[in-house]
Order: structure tokens, then C-alpha cells, then sequence
């Protein structure tokens, strides 16, 4: 084991980034110790590079990860599967860990809500055990998260948005309850739209349609199973919708594209009845104006969805290596940046130069 390794640290929002060496260590009872394959920049990094998501500075960034395992600590000998977990082999992980039992993760059954609960590339690099973030050569798989083996037949670009982008589109659809033959418009084309509606048809939706203001993505959308692209710039858009959708709208509305702007929209394409999901308004202050009694009139059911359960994260991984031939995952993962380029990733990643950046230390 190296006595260090080199993480990719910012001081404050919008700064570069510098590579500082840090300590290792053996890991600690219920820790491993993983050297990383890749790690991906998802969107909620650049929100928080950016300084809209509180974030603390000097921190290390990077959520998206996989990795090699390179020691074991006392105690943690098999996955979330109950596979047994050894030197060397490739590995993913909850986005998040918690620090024991507690109500929200016992009773509520929304571990992802505990008090205390920490997230990877969330926390100041100050904090020990240093390594706890994807854009940096090793990472600290930590106590109350939930590990699972990755397969060898799936590549690196195909498993490392499972623990975040993959995992959170299926809570997402889980909570919109998509059934057979239902009709989804899913706003923002990015990652997670693709993935949310390639998951849509494999739950059973029979038309999904996709919103997304940039063109390149719109033409990536049949790929992933999405039947109509459209502009949400289109004068039209509502009446489009509800007449693919007819008789009265859309079962089932996501919102991934970020922007509480688009929320109305959403809800003038729901039928009665329908249901809207937000997934991508991460950012505190997103303020939007409703008319209530739309919600009451037309009975709809509203509801969010931050992070996913760890089952979550297994049906994400199963969900992948069953549909990798049917839909084309591995392409997502576009452009691919060394540690010491991780300023230049999150730039183009910013730009929509790339759909996901791959950070490849
Ligand atoms: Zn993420």
C-alpha cells in the first residue's frame, strides 16, 4: 500500500483545482480501502463547484465511483448481495453512508434522510480519513454504506453512474409507480432522463416522450427508448403532449431538467389522476408559483425523490447488465480526463460538451 494518494482539491467555489498528496492508512473495522477506476461528474457536482449547493471548501468533489479493492478492514467480508468481497475485486457503493441505526433508516424507511448521514465528494478533505471522493487515486469505502461486486462483463463506462444517476432514476420511477402501458414525459434529456426512460419502458410504459432545449441530446433520445424528443421551447409543447397522450395527458411526469420553471409545463401535460415526480430541483430556492387548485381539481399527486434506498442501488446495478443490449449505456460516458484535468472537465461538463465526463486517475 502507498504511504499516499493524491486527491484533486478546490479551496472555494470556482477555483482550480490542485492535486494534494494525503495520507493513507490501513483501513479502520467496516472500511475498505479502494483504489479508483473511474469516477464521472454528475451534475450535482457542478452545482456544488459552482457554489449554488452548500458544499464545505477545501472539499473534494465526486459522488459517481468505482473501484478496485485494495484492503479490507475487519468485519466486512461480503456485498450488500452477501457476495464475498476479496483484494482486487471491482466494486460500487451507496452515494452515501449513515452512522447507525436510527429512526428515519428504521422506521420511516428512508435511510438516505438519517441524521448524520454523510455523501462522498460532499465533505471538506480536511475531514479524515481524507479520501473520500471520486476525483482523487483512492477512496475510503466507509461504515453504513452498502457495497455491491460489479460483474466483469460490464465496463467501466456502463458501471460507474450506477450509484448515483442509475440508482436515483429508479427511485424516481419506482415513486411515479410507471405500470404497463402508461404514458411518461420526462423534462431533461441529460443522464438521468435517458437512463429514466430507458427504465420507464423496461417498467412497461408504452410512450415516452423527452423534453431537452439542447438538440445533440434530443438525438440521442430514441436510443434509450424515448419515442418522441421534443423542444420545450415549442409553442405547442402542452397541446403536442396531451394529444400523443390522449385522451387526457400523461400518466406519469418527471422533472430532471433542474429548473422549478418547468414545473408548470409538467403539470398542464398530466391527465387527471396523473402523477409528477421531481427528481432534478437539487438546489435550495428553487421557487415556483402554482396554482394549487390545479393539484386539488385535477387530482394530481406531486412528490419528490432526493437520493434512493439502498435497494435501490441493487435494482440499478441488475437493471443495467439486463438492458446494456438493448440500450447503448456505455455511450453516455463521452469524454474521458486524467486527475490532473479535472478543471477542464468540469468545464466542458458545464458547457453540455460532454453528457458525462469520466474522471480516469
Ligand atoms: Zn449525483
Amino acid at each position: 500500500m502507498s504511504a499516499t494518494g493524491k486527491v484533486a482539491v478546490y479551496d472555494a467555489p470556482n477555483q482550480p483545482f490542485i492535486l494534494r498528496d494525503y495520507p493513507l492508512r490501513p483501513p479502520l473495522a467496516g472500511e475498505a480501502l479502494v483504489r479508483i477506476r473511474m469516477s464521472t461528474i454528475c451534475r450535482s457536482d457542478i452545482h456544488s463547484y459552482q457554489g449554488h449547493r452548500p458544499n464545505p471548501c477545501p472539499g473534494v468533489l465526486g459522488h459517481e465511483i468505482i473501484g478496485i479493492i485494495e484492503a479490507l478492514g475487519q468485519g466486512i467480508e461480503r456485498d450488500m448481495r452477501g457476495d464475498a468481497l476479496a483484494v482486487g475485486d471491482r466494486i460500487t457503493w451507496s452515494e452515501y453512508f449513515i452512522p447507525g441505526p436510527n429512526y428515519f433508516t428504521e422506521v420511516l424507511d428512508l435511510p438516505q434522510k438519517s441524521p448524520g448521514v454523510e455523501k462522498y465528494g460532499h465533505m471538506a478533505v480536511a475531514s479524515e480519513p481524507h479520501h473520500h471522493g471520486g476525483f482523487a487515486e483512492y477512496c475510503y469505502v466507509l461504515p453504513g454504506s452498502w457495497i455491491l461486486k460489479l460483474p466483469d462483463i460490464l465496463s467501466d463506462e456502463e458501471a460507474t453512474p450506477i450509484n448515483c444517476g442509475v440508482a436515483t432514476m429508479v427511485a424516481v420511477t419506482e415513486r411515479a409507480a410507471i405500470g404497463l402501458g402508461d404514458t411518461v414525459m420526462i423534462q431533461g434529456l441529460g443522464l438521468l432522463g435517458l437512463y429514466g426512460a430507458a427504465i420507464a419502458k423496461a417498467r412497461g410504459a408504452r410512450l415516452v416522450i423527452g423534453l431537452d432545449g439542447v438538440a445533440a441530446r434530443r438525438d440521442l433520445a430514441a436510443s434509450f427508448g424515448i419515442d418522441h424528443a421534443l423542444d420545450p421551447a415549442d409553442a405547442d409543447l402542452v397541446a403536442k403532449i396531451r394529444d400523443l397522450c390522449r385522451p387526457d395527458g400523461a400518466d406519469v411526469a418527471i422533472e430532471v431538467c433542474g429548473a422549478a420553471a418547468a414545473i408548470p409545463t409538467g403539470l398542464a401535460c398530466l391527465r387527471t389522476g396523473g402523477r409528477y415526480v421531481l427528481g432534478g430541483v437539487v438546489n435550495p430556492g428553487s421557487m415556483v408559483q402554482l396554482d394549487a387548485n390545479v393539484l386539488l381539481r385535477r387530482m394530481i399527486t406531486l412528490s419528490g425523490v432526493h437520493n434512493y434506498h439502498p435497494r435501490n442501488l441493487m435494482q440499478a446495478l441488475d437493471f443495467v447488465i439486463a438492458n446494456r443490449q438493448r440500450f447503448p449505456f456505455h455511450t453516455l460516458v463521452d469524454g474521458k480526463y486524467g486527475l490532473d484535468q479535472v478543471g477542464q472537465a468540469m468545464a466542458d461538463a458545464a458547457a453540455h460538451k460532454v453528457l458525462r465526463a469520466a474522471i480516469v486517475p
